[in-house]
């Protein structure tokens, strides 16, 4: 069936026209309106995609390693033409007038966007319930989250409705869906992908990635995605070597003590022991390492994350983008600029973007800036150098993407601090700007999937990716996946 090629298949079968792009389009797309009423994956359709799938067939358009390859992209990418809001309602009606970076290369290498996908706003979440546009569901179980804040692209990708996705991850944000949906995600080091167009939520560690439902996939788009922009100056100039196959390496695993000794759901705790097992059989060695200051992450990750969303979103005011609100309920309109602020600020903001904004204005303001912000910022650096210190021992880590399975919508929701804990484990490898991913390691009893976290040193994305496509394989032989 269509819908189960990959994209390489289908860019190369397109090519070669063994198959009509306009066809491959129109059966994604029907799929998409099609799927999206089980879970809201979806927050727009992008007709032009049509109109762009039958250049190729005219041959107007005739190469690109993406040739004709629908692709999903969460809804805080601009995309010059179309609304993009970041799933809040601040931003509604905001038309971009220029195009993401990373997208506008995909786009060159043929790849066609056909949905814009639901995500908790502003990036802020790990479930996808904190949407202006209402929650997206777990394709698997459909009472459960599908994580967060990249929920729809990992639904989409899940429910087949593109064979890519892209989505953004600032504290674990591909990682988490992937591996709550049953899919592969990537967040490369950080400054690999240009930042340019993508809607700021903490600029330190923000990163763009691609979610698929394999390893070569993945790779394949987040290859195309990686490439210098002067734009943004944390871009780095990265040469990211296309992965190959190094059959016969011989690798020193590290995993986490720390990860390891959390309270795991036992299938994930199996899960991962099945995974050494199968490394040691192949003759790797698995090296326990120490990430001793990971037990602050969650709280330098939040400081952090906060106080640079504070800043960035300052510039929702109602006079530059999106809603302006200046009607007071009983009709009367504001003159006082500040009380205009307030007005638009306080009903175009969700809540838990507005905790946040209140929590980093805290942090950032005089008298506690040293004490809150500067004192995260050092001990962010120490977990920096403790992943250092353990890739001293060892080529990649390995070890759980999240201590428990998809839970239930709504489980999570009036306890912030439980859904902050979300991240434990994907927050420190963003603190240190080191590439990662998420890679579909089994299932619960529930049938529920969950993931592996492979954790690389800085620029090393295309081994991690060699390494993960050799741990993709043994899943697959061992009958995991
Ligand atoms: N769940 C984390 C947060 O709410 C991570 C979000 C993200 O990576 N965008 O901040």
């Amino acid at each position: 069936m269509l819908i189960e090629k990959s994209a390489i298949e289908i860019a190369k079968e397109i090519k070669e026209r063994k198959l009509s792009a306009l066809e491959v389009c129109e059966t994604f797309y029907n799929h998409c309106k099609e799927e999206n009423q089980k879970t809201n994956a979806l927050i727009r359709l992008d007709e032009r995609a049509l109109e762009k799938a039958k250049l190729i067939d005219e041959g107007k358009v005739t190469s690109g390693e993406l040739l004709g390859v629908p692709i999903v992209v969460k809804d805080n990418f601009c995309i010059k033409g179309r609304e993009t809001s970041a799933c809040s309602k601040i931003l509604e009606g905001f038309v971009s007038p220029y195009t993401a970076h990373c997208i506008e290369r995909l786009e060159k290498q043929g790849a066609i966007v056909i949905a814009q996908s639901n995500m908790d706003e502003f990036a802020m979440g790990s479930s996808n319930e904190t949407s202006a546009y209402g929650p997206c569901k777990n394709p698997i179980d459909l009472t459960r989250v599908p994580g967060g804040s990249s929920g729809g692209s990992a639904a989409a990708v899940a429910q087949k409705m593109a064979p890519i996705s892209v989505g953004s991850d600032t504290g674990g944000s591909i990682r988490q869906p992937a591996s709550f949906c049953g899919v592969t995600g990537i967040k490369p080091t950080y400054g690999a992908v240009s930042r340019y167009g993508m809607i700021a939520f903490a600029s330190s560690l923000d990163q763009a990635g691609p979610l698929a439902r394999n390893v070569n996939d993945a790779a394949l788009a987040l290859k195309i995605m990686i490439g210098k922009d002067v734009r943004d100056s944390t871009n780095i100039d990265f040469d990211f070597k296309s992965h190959k196959e190094t059959k016969n390496k011989k690798y020193k695993v590290g995993i986490i003590k720390e990860f390891f000794e959390s309270d795991l759901q036992p299938e994930i705790k199996n899960g991962l022991d099945n995974m050494l097992k199968m490394f040691k059989d192949k003759g790797w060695e698995v090296v326990e390492v120490e990430i001793p200051h990971t037990r602050f992450a969650i709280p330098v990750y939040y400081l952090i994350a906060a106080s640079e969303a504070s800043s960035n979103l300052s510039r929702y005011d109602g006079i530059r983008y999106g809603l302006r609100d200046i009607n007071i309920d009983d009709g009367r309109s504001v003159n006082e600029l500040k009380e205009f602020y307030k007005l638009t600020r306080s009903r175009g903001l969700g809540n838990e973007v507005k905790r946040r904004i209140l929590l980093g204005t805290f942090a950032l303001s005089a008298g506690y800036y040293d004490e809150f912000y500067i004192k995260a910022c050092r001990v962010r650096r120490l977990i920096f150098d403790d992943f250092q210190k353990a890739f001293q021992k060892c080529d990649h880590i390995v070890g759980p993407v999240t201590t428990h399975t998809a839970f239930k919508i709504n489980e999570k929701n009036d306890d912030p601090i439980k859904m902050y804990n979300n991240d434990i484990l994907t927050v420190p490898a963003s603190l240190s700007g080191l590439p990662c991913m998420s890679l579909p390691m089994g299932k619960d009893d529930l049938g529920l999937p969950f993931g592996a976290q492979i954790i690389s040193p800085q620029f090393e994305d295309s081994k991690m990716i060699e390494f993960a496509s050799q741990v993709e394989q043994l899943f697959v032989e061992g009958g995991q996946i």
